[in-house]
């Protein structure tokens, strides 16, 4: 049996399950203090015989084994969670292997092992939620250099017409700064799932998605474009970004038909745990 946690600022998704990706018991725990949430997270898996925990967390986190820091959820502004070792608190509780990676990671191994990608070795996973950020999967690995990606920062090219200043704290108007559910929400006045008949919404979030999704092809190539989140449960955003995108691309690039190419997860709100199972057994076989 394997332990899988999908870590995020609002809920904490704990599971356990095997290594078909079977989830045998699921629960979720509000993101509050570390100690709190922590402690129900132990309450949880200590009923299980889990052989190996995945974590798939929201970032930035240290995925750099050589640094001192491996383990730890770094530079969140979220209270109490800056500087914490989750994997190290793991460890000391259950004595086993901890596989740690980003959300999105956790969202792009799961679907490439069971999901929309499943026999491709490469695809990126994209998720517009509260933040924007992707998981890549490139010649079969977990795109990992420095640190771990982080697609959602990226710039595009302002609409001429919107005048939004934008949400991001450290860039402004980068793509999650003006593309996110709360990007959506400040800019038109109510949040995305009021504003579902309201089609100038959803055309500039193709307008700005495309346009991030051009230059993650023209960098990574994927063989598949996976994208998540609350805000993707608006189908007419993949309309949209069908219309622009091959406007930008101008022929340059070859891609699949787009309605096969870029596509909802396969396994739904599941792609996050299922991955962080998938990090567990990882962590259990390189132990
Ligand atoms: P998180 O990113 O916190 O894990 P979500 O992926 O659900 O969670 O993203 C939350 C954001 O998505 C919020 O800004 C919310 O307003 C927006 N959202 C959630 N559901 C919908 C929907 N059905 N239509 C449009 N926007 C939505
Ligand atoms: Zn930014």
């Amino acid at each position: 049996m394997l332990g899988a946690i999908e870590a995020g600022g609002t809920k904490f998704v704990c599971a356990v399950g095997d290594e078909s990706g079977k989830i045998i018991e699921k629960i979720q725990i509000p993101t509050t203090t570390p100690k709190e949430t922590m402690s129900l997270v132990k309450e949880f898996f200590i009923k299980f015989p889990i052989k190996a925990i995945g974590v798939g967390s929201f970032g930035p986190i240290e995925v750099n084994e050589e640094s001192a820091k491996y383990g730890y959820i770094t530079s969140t502004p979220k209270p109490g969670w800056s500087d914490f070792p989750i994997v190290q608190e793991l460890k000391a509780a259950f004595n086993v292997p901890v596989g740690f990676n980003t959300d999105v990671n956790a969202a792009a191994l799961g679907e490439t092992t069971f999901g929309a990608a499943k026999g491709l070795d490469s695809c990126l996973y994209i998720t517009v939620g509260t933040g924007i950020g992707a998981g890549a999967i490139v010649q079969g690995n977990l795109l990992q250099g420095l640190s771990h990606p982080e697609m959602g920062h990226i710039l595009v090219r302002r609409h001429p017409n919107d005048t939004y200043a934008g949400k991001c704290p450290y860039h402004h108007d980068c793509l999650e700064g003006l593309a996110s559910g709360p990007a959506i929400e400040a800019r038109w006045g109510a949040k995305g799932d009021q504003l579902v008949d309201r089609v100038e919404v959803w055309d500039l979030e193709g307008y700005y998605l495309a346009q991030a999704l051009m230059q993650y092809i023209l960098i990574l190539s994927p063989q598949k474009i996976i994208l998540g989140g609350g805000v993707m449960k608006q189908k007419q955003v993949f309309t949209a970004i069908n219309k622009y995108l091959p406007e930008l691309l101008n022929k340059y690039v070859t891609l699949p038909e787009l309605t096969n190419y870029i596509v909802s997860p396969k396994l739904g709100d599941n792609a996050g745990i299922t991955g962080a199972l998938m990090l567990a057994l990882g962590a259990s076989h390189s132990s």
